[in-house]
């Protein structure tokens, strides 16, 4: 709880596994300062933390939430879902995770040739080193970048060597929307469309997503994140509501040092949205 006796929640998390900075066990300490209550480890594609995670929630009283974070394409665009409450042992996602890593590794390897060759960076070398932990994403190869003086923020970094129109844009070949969608059904878990605020859609493209989402058995979308300004929150607010999901809330915590999003969201929520909490098997 916070101060004034809320409660906090946070379904959206990273740790050293995946792009975050810190390893699971210092994440849940991290979150025990910040009086975290509910608290969902959610790496990209990868469930690595969730053992440690869930040992120090255990120590500490927080309760805890298995998560992963997938990468999907939908229409030509990355869309992310977060599965909650996943059950890490099933063979099913462990696949669909494992062709995920790999699409990672080629990925990431295929960024780093094209920044030695057509940027002239020690891209190989750089692509390498960014490739040790489980999950490995361009937010890690971003940090290196600028560890290097070759840009001053990550931000930079992406902008001026890995998105498009860059000299080391390496077009993802994720998993379709599908194929996500069906290995987090297949898990038991609960789907939630991450961020959706945030993509390139049109309001129009969007419901269209949405619609999608729910149709393969989608339960909730991010609804209340950092960032997040009043009309986002009303245009997904709007959207749970006319295809009846629930509302989760995060916040993409990914490193200390990025002030903006720090670890709890309270649980509270516009008028006639229900928590994604009320998904939750209060045995498990
Ligand atoms: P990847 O999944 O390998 O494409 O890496 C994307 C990750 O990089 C996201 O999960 C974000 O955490 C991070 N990221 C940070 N800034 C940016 C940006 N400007 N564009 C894309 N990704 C970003
Ligand atoms: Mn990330
Ligand atoms: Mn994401
Ligand atoms: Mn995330």
């Amino acid at each position: 709880m916070d101060s004034n006796g809320e409660t906090l929640v946070d379904f959206h998390t990273h740790s050293d596994c995946s792009d975050g900075v810190l390893p699971p066990a210092q994440l849940v300490e991290r979150a025990r300062g910040r009086g975290v209550d509910v608290l969902a480890l959610t790496d990209h594609d990868t469930t690595a933390g969730l053992d440690a995670a869930r040992a120090a929630c255990e120590t500490t009283g927080i309760r805890f939430v298995p998560g992963v974070e997938l990468s999907a394409t939908w229409r030509g665009q990355t869309i992310h879902l977060v599965g909650l409450q996943i059950d890490a042992r099933q063979a099913g996602l462990q696949a669909h995770l494992a062709r995920v890593l790999a699409l990672r590794r080629t990925r990431l390897a295929e960024i780093g040739e094209r920044l030695e060759k057509r940027a002239r960076l020690p891209g190989r070398e750089l692509a390498a080193l960014a490739g040790q932990g489980t999950a490995p994403t361009r937010l890690n190869l971003a940090r290196l970048l600028v560890e290097r003086g070759f840009a001053r923020e990550t931000q930079e970094a992406f902008d001026r060597w890995l998105n498009r129109d860059t000299a080391g844009h390496v077009p993802p070949e994720w998993p379709t929307l599908d194929e996500a969608m069906a290995a987090l059904r297949d898990n038991g878990a609960i789907a939630v469309v991450a961020h959706p605020h945030r993509y390139r859609a049109s309001a129009g493209q969007l419901r269209e997503l949405t619609a999608a989402f729910a149709d393969r058995g989608g339960r909730a979308l991010e609804a209340s994140m950092a960032g997040m300004s009043p009309n986002d929150a009303e245009r997904i607010a709007s959207l749970c509501r006319r295809f009846k999901l629930h509302a989760s809330m995060g916040s993409d915590f990914h490193d200390p040092a990025v002030p903006w999003n720090p670890l709890g969201r309270w649980l509270k929520l516009a008028a006639g949205l229900e928590p994604v909490t009320q998904l939750l098997d209060p045995t498990a």
